[in-house]
This record gives C-alpha cells, sequence and structure tokens, in this order.
C-alpha cells in the first residue's frame, strides 16, 4: 500500500524543502522503504526548460529526457532513485493537458473551473503513483499563501480526505526567525503560516522548524500549543555546514520514527552507515584543492546546482575538499586578468547558451590547456574547448559555433538528425524553443586505450544530454592531428560524445551532463578522476 507525504512550505521561500524531502526520503529508504518522490511546481511555465537559470537556478533533465525543477536532482542525490518525467508538474503542464482537454469537447459542455478540473488533474497527476513505493513524498513548490499555490492545496486536501489518514500525512516545513533586538527566535511567523494551511483544510501534523540556532523547550511548547500539533512533532531543522548531515540531523531530533509514528507503522532501526562516512569525510579531508568554474549565471550558484554538488562528491572520494571559485567568463575578455585562474588547480567550464562571455571561456580553456592546468569541459565547455584547438593549435582562425550565428568555420553545428537506438529523431526548423534540445539519456562508446575509457572502466557508457549543437566531425581530422582526440563517439558514429587532449595532464570534454548522475555515495568517475589531477598539481607547486 503506497502512503503519501505531502511536503509545504511557509514564512519564506528557500527553506529547503527539497532537501528536507530528499533527506526524509533517504531515512525511510534506510530503514527498509521503497521511496518515490515528486514536485509539483505552481508556476506557469509548461518546464523550466525556457527559463532563465538566474531565475529558476538549474534545470535537472532526466533519463527519459524531461527539463525538470533542481529539486529532482536532490532527490536523486539523496536517494539513488532516477528521477523521471513524471516526477515533476507545473501548473502550465495541468493547464495544458485540461484545456487540450476542452478543446476536443471532452468535456461534454461543461464549464470549466479550477475546481474541479484543475484540482482533478493535479489529483490524477498524485494517483498515478500510487503503485510499487512504499512512500510517495509530494513536495508542493512555492509558499502556502501563495495564490498559484491554493489550487495545490485544494489537491492535497481532497486527496488527503479520499485516501484518509492511515495513509496522508502532512509535513510543512517553516522558519523561525531570530529577531537581534529581541535577542530571541520568534514563533508567530510559523503560527500564521500553519493557520493559514489549516484555512484551507489541511492540518499538519509535523512541523520542520528551520533555525539558525538552537530552540529551546519553551519555545517548542509553545508551537506545539499554537498550532495544535504534538510537541514531539515539532521538529527543530538546525542549519548544518554540510547538506549531506541533513539526513543524520533529522533522524537525531526524530522525524522519521515520528513519521512512522502518524502512519501506526514500526520499522527496522535505519541504516545509516553510509551518511556517517561520508560526513565523516566532509569533516575531516586530508587538503584541499581550488577549482574555477568559469561561467555565465556564476551569480547564482544554484545554477550549478549538480555540478557544485558533483565536485564535492569528487572531493569526498578523494578525502579532500573542494572549494570552488566563480568567475564570470567575460572577465578574461579584458586584458591582464588572466590571473584570477593563478591559484586554481582545475578550470571547468560548465553548460552554457548564448554568446554573451564565450571568447572569455576559450581564453580560459586555452591558459588551462597552455599551463597545463586540469581541464573538464562539460557540454558548453566541450564545444569551447574544440572551438580554442581549432583556432590555435589548427590556425583555423574562423573556428566558432553557429550558435552565436553564421561563420565560415562552424567547428560546433546544429545537427537536424541523429539516431536513438533504431529511430531517427529529427531536429525540426522553426518549432518552439521549447522542444529543439537533445534531451536525455544517450548512450555512447568509448575508444579503446582512451583516458575516457580508463575513468570510467567499460567501454558503453549513458550519460544525460542538453543541447541543441554539436561537434562537427567533418573537421574531426584536423583536430585529431592537433592532439584533440575524439575518444567517444555515438553508436552510429556520427556525434562526438567526448574530445581529450593527451598531450596535457587532464584536459577532457564531454557533451553530456555527467553532473547529473554524480551522488554523495557513489561520486562520478569523471569527477573523482577530476578531483584526483587536481590534488596532483598541489603536490607539484
Ligand atoms: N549551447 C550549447 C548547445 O545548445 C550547449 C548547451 C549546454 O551546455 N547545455 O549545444
Amino acid at each position: 500500500m503506497t502512503r503519501y507525504i505531502f511536503i509545504t512550505g511557509g514564512v519564506v521561500s528557500s527553506l529547503g524543502k527539497g532537501l528536507a524531502s530528499a533527506a526524509l526520503g533517504a531515512l525511510l529508504q534506510a530503514r527498509g522503504f521503497k521511496v518515490r518522490l515528486c514536485k509539483l511546481d505552481p508556476y506557469l511555465n509548461v518546464d523550466p526548460g525556457t527559463m532563465s537559470p538566474f531565475q529558476h537556478g538549474e534545470v535537472y533533465v532526466t533519463d527519459d529526457g524531461a527539463e525538470t525543477d533542481l529539486d529532482l536532482g536532490h532527490y536523486e542525490r539523496f536517494t539513488g532513485v532516477p528521477a523521471k518525467a513524471d516526477d515533476n508538474t507545473t501548473t502550465g503542464r495541468i493547464y495544458t493537458s485540461v484545456l487540450s482537454r476542452e478543446r476536443r469537447g471532452d468535456y461534454l459542455g461543461a464549464t470549466i473551473q479550477v475546481i474541479p478540473h484543475i484540482t482533478d488533474e493535479i489529483k490524477s497527476f498524485i494517483r498515478s503513483k500510487d503503485g510499487t513505493a512504499d512512500f510517495v513524498l509530494c513536495e508542493i513548490g512555492g509558499t502556502v499563501g501563495d495564490i498559484e499555490g491554493l489550487p495545490y492545496l485544494e489537491a492535497i486536501r481532497q486527496f488527503g480526505n479520499e485516501i484518509g489518514e492511515s495513509r496522508a500525512l502532512f509535513l510543512h516545513v517553516t522558519l523561525l526567525p531570530y529577531i537581534p533586538a529581541a535577542g530571541e527566535i520568534k514563533t508567530k511567523p510559523t503560527q500564521h503560516s500553519v493557520k493559514e494551511l489549516m484555512s484551507a483544510g489541511i492540518r499538519p501534523k509535523i512541523l520542520l522548524c528551520r533555525s539558525d540556532r538552537e530552540i529551546t523547550d519553551d519555545q517548542r511548547g509553545k508551537i506545539s500549543l499554537f498550532c495544535n500539533i504534538d510537541r514531539d512533532k515539532v521538529i527543530p531543522a538546525l542549519d548544518v555546514k554540510s547538506i549531506y548531515e541533513v539526513p543524520l540531523t533529522y533522524h537525531k531530533e526524530g522525524l522519521d520514527i515520528q513519521v512512522l509514528n502518524c502512519f501506526g507503522l514500526s520499522a527496522k532501526e535505519p541504516d545509516l552507515s553510509k551518511w556517517h562516512e561520508i560526513v565523516r569525510r566532509v569533516h575531516n579531508p586530508e587538503g584541499r584543492v581550488k577549482i574555477a568554474i568559469v561561467g555565465k549565471y556564476t551569480n547564482l550558484t544554484d545554477s550549478y546546482k549538480s555540478l557544485n554538488e558533483s565536485l564535492t562528491h569528487g572531493g569526498i572520494a578523494n578525502n579532500v575538499a573542494v572549494d570552488l571559485k566563480f568567475l564570470e567568463s567575460e572577465i578574461f575578455e579584458q586584458p591582464d586578468t588572466m590571473e584570477h585562474l593563478a591559484d586554481v588547480q582545475g578550470i571547468l567550464v560548465p553548460g552554457g547558451f548564448g554568446v554573451r562571455g564565450t571568447e572569455g571561456k576559450i581564453k580560459a580553456v586555452q591558459f588551462a590547456r597552455e599551463k597545463k592546468i586540469p581541464y573538464f569541459g562539460i557540454c558548453f565547455g566541450m564545444q569551447m574547448a574544440v572551438i580554442e584547438v581549432a583556432r590555435n593549435l589548427c590556425g583555423i582562425k574562423g573556428a566558432n559555433s553557429t550558435e552565436f550565428g553564421p561563420c565560415s568555420e562552424p567547428v560546433i553545428a546544429l545537427m537536424t538528425e541523429w539516431v536513438k537506438g533504431d529511430i531517427k529523431e529529427a531536429r525540426g526548423e522553426n518549432v518552439d524553443l521549447g522542444g529543439t534540445m537533445r534531451l536525455g539519456a544517450y548512450p555512447a562508446i568509448l575508444g579503446k586505450d582512451t583516458r575516457i575509457a580508463e575513468i570510467y572502466g567499460k567501454n558503453e557508457i549513458s550519460e544525460r544530454h542538453r543541447h541543441r549543437y554539436e561537434v562537427n566531425t567533418t573537421y574531426r581530422e584536423r583536430l585529431e592531428s592537433a592532439g584533440l582526440k575524439f575518444s567517444g563517439l555515438s553508436p552510429d558514429g556520427l556525434l562526438p560524445e567526448i574530445v581529450e587532449n593527451n598531450n596535457h595532464p587532464w584536459f577532457i570534454g564531454v557533451q553530456f551532463h555527467p553532473e547529473l548522475k554524480s551522488k554523495p555515495f557513489d561520486p562520478h568517475p569523471l569527477f573523482v578522476s577530476f578531483i584526483k589531477a587536481a590534488i596532483a598539481q598541489t603536490r607539484l607547486v
């Protein structure tokens, strides 16, 4: 029987609801339960694929090719359960499906309304998760009180009512702000937020209280009294140094046991040894390395969420702490700025779109190549590396990507067709921007005696993609004779997936996004190897 845990957020946004959901999922899993996590986003976009990373942070891509919310990345990193397209929905998607049915005449003349048509659609998304999982954790995006969130609250209220208390639990994440002038944390915003939830007909049974300091017994009692919640179900969620401590601290505060109590369930003690080991390593690094991330969205580090985590995982595997130095690539378009890269042991150019800052990224690649600093190019970062080598080693001065307009030497270009399994996929011209990318998992075959095959320890891999442009294979011979080996290709041999330069300590570009699959307890081999190469640099100085 599948039980549902609905996670809402109150008081302010950015409370880490996604992380809280992921950590609770990990705890239930550690007790032997099968979990599934999903997210309902109240915004109107159909998916975050067309949103600016400045607005929304990273777009997390699933194996089955959906562009989803970054919280799905937390879910997958914490539980190891691969996220799927139907783990995420948005108001845009809900309305699109209701309206297209209305146009088809499926509603037989009825007046279409938020209640029941939109709420029914939301409920059918939730109900579709019923199945093999013991627990489905459903996170509701946004903050209680938002206008857009109302249909979701109504839908989960109805759903909870339909399946009953033995199968549905409402958990509310709130904030206890500290007011310096009063010298104490305040419970009033939490009281208001619970009141707001109650006015939507939802009675939370567990409160997860975010706070930057200890919550006293008195305060816990007060919240319990005013919010009508058992005292031991008012769970402190204090700030921690590393996100990987969260499952352990929640367990210590009794979150998982209280969840089980609400359902009247008992279970074995959780096996948290892997989390203890991760946290031990995070807190006891044997050294440090500094990695530069040269990108465009560097003042919102959420844009590179999975990337930041993967680099941390590479550090955990190598027993070092990884310090990230975010650099806006445009600075390298000014003279005498390369010293920004003088103190780093590795340079990474991540995924990106559009021409702004690309010349700076190409400069950073050149610096890494010439100074023999480990270089990792991810997606756009691979394309920048190919342009750099084409221009500076092959003498193809006009080398560029057609993403930035017509050019005489299109070393990076749009492929209009490619093959996935037995199916030929095509990228139509003049189609909506939301549907033109090569998205999701694709296999790649790694060349024999290549560094990449040695790193993966196998010859066939599957990685997730999110891009429109490809390395143009007509330049392959010239690039390879300059030392840039095409060491991994799509199974039909048409699309370059990996390039590597072996006249260098570590210079690899990949067309896919390995960061989407790295986990703290299963770090991605490319990040483990990159950090290892960076450590070797610290020994050189
Ligand atoms: N803009 C490039 C493309 O569309 C790279 C995309 C990316 O880095 N994810 O191919």
